[in-house]
């Protein structure tokens, strides 16, 4: 046996494993493409849960013709001051979403930069075949068509259209949430699921977005410690599920899981709230880039901090005083 370079078809389908697991990988990847295109507007169209397909329309600045191929390769990004990767303000810079959703559905790329004509370029699972000029408004549309159907292998480990829907619902709020100032409407199988106006206050799309009596039972959450910056809002104690489910994170504009939170939530309410109810709360931190590691997954939802333990302080103290401020009384004050 001799080692050769693979070709680049399957290097991206290698790579698709990790960045697009499922319809709401995908479309995360491409309403992040939008925000990052400086988009005021999104529009997502999803047909069985994203299984069938998924669109994304953003009006934001749109790809150059003579650059629209380089998008379908693999890490090419225009978002990456060279070497310096903890500079990135981008939700992307890794240049890997397109080339491997590419490489694994149909992918159809129309965009165009205001002042210039539009242009269409159709990728089928990894190769360009089709590349024209096309009739659109300034801005930039991604259609996925067929996600996995030439992956067997991935497809069988696919849910049901409905848990897919679940899936891709939630990662649009969780979006929408760190972009109050962005509109997003949402379509599923000719629907309308989501509309969301431009220029909204945050609590307002945090509200309409978990639960519209959010609105009358919250307290608003603002701490400043150390050039880290904690905001959102969280309910009162009698506003509460019987999951954590709708407990929200952000780290510097980007939605991440962490356990973090969960521990943290639940020390600041320890004593307000019964072990098996949890509040519902969306928490913003703006940190330095030098606190924080996003570049741990291709995925981006998980992030490193330098001192996590500051973090879960920072979260119990922002959440003890917001609720204290609303006239609960904190009776063990454990606050550094
Ligand atoms: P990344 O976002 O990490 O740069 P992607 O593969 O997601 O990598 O996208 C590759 C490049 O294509 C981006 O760097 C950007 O220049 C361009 N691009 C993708 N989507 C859009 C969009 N909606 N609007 C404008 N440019 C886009
Ligand atoms: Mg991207």
């Amino acid at each position: 046996m001799s080692i050769r370079r693979l070709p680049e078809t399957l290097v991206n389908r290698i790579a698709a494993g990790e960045v697009v697991e499922r319809p709401a990988s995908a479309l995360k990847e491409l309403v992040e493409n939008a925000l990052d295109a400086g988009a005021s507007a999104v529009a997502i169209t999803l047909r069985s849960g994203g299984l069938d397909g998924i669109a994304v329309s953003d009006d934001g600045h749109g790809i150059a013709r003579e650059e629209m191929p380089l998008a379908l390769e693999r890490h090419a990004t225009s978002k990456l001051p060279d070497e310096a990767i903890e500079q990135v303000r981008t939700l992307g810079f890794r240049g890997e979403a397109l080339p491997s959703i590419g490489s694994v559905s149909r992918l159809t790329l129309v965009s165009r930069q205001s002042g210039a004509d539009g242009w269409r370029l159709v990728c089928d699972n990894g190769a360009i075949s089709t590349f024209e000029p096309a009739a659109m408004a300034p801005g930039t549309r991604v259609e996925v068509d067929g996600l996995f159907d030439r992956v067997p292998a991935r497809r069988k480990f696919l849910r049901s259209p409905r848990s897919e829907y679940a899936a891709c619902l939630d990662m649009v709020r969780r979006l929408a949430m760190a972009r109050s100032d962005v509109a997003f409407v949402l379509e599923h199988d000719g629907r309308r699921v989501l509309s969301l106006p431009a220029g909204q206050d945050r609590e307002d799309r945090v509200a309409q977005l978990i639960d519209r009596d959010l609105a009358e039972n919250h307290v608003v959450v603002s701490l400043e410690r150390e050039g880290v910056a904690l905001s959102g809002v969280a309910s009162l104690p009698t506003f509460h599920r019987g999951s954590a489910d709708h407990q929200y994170l952000f780290v510097n504009g980007r939605p991440v899981r962490d356990r973090l939170l969960v521990g943290a939530v639940r020390g600041a309410y320890a004593d307000f709230i019964a072990r098996d109810r949890h509040p519902v709360l969306a928490l913003f931190l703006s940190v330095p880039a030098e606190e924080v590691d996003v570049n741990v997954h291709p995925a981006k939802t998980e992030v490193r901090f330098r001192d996590p333990a500051f973090m879960r302080g920072m979260i119990v103290s922002g959440l003890r005083r917001a609720l204290d401020s609303a006239g609960m009384r904190v009776a063990n004050r454990a606050e550094a």
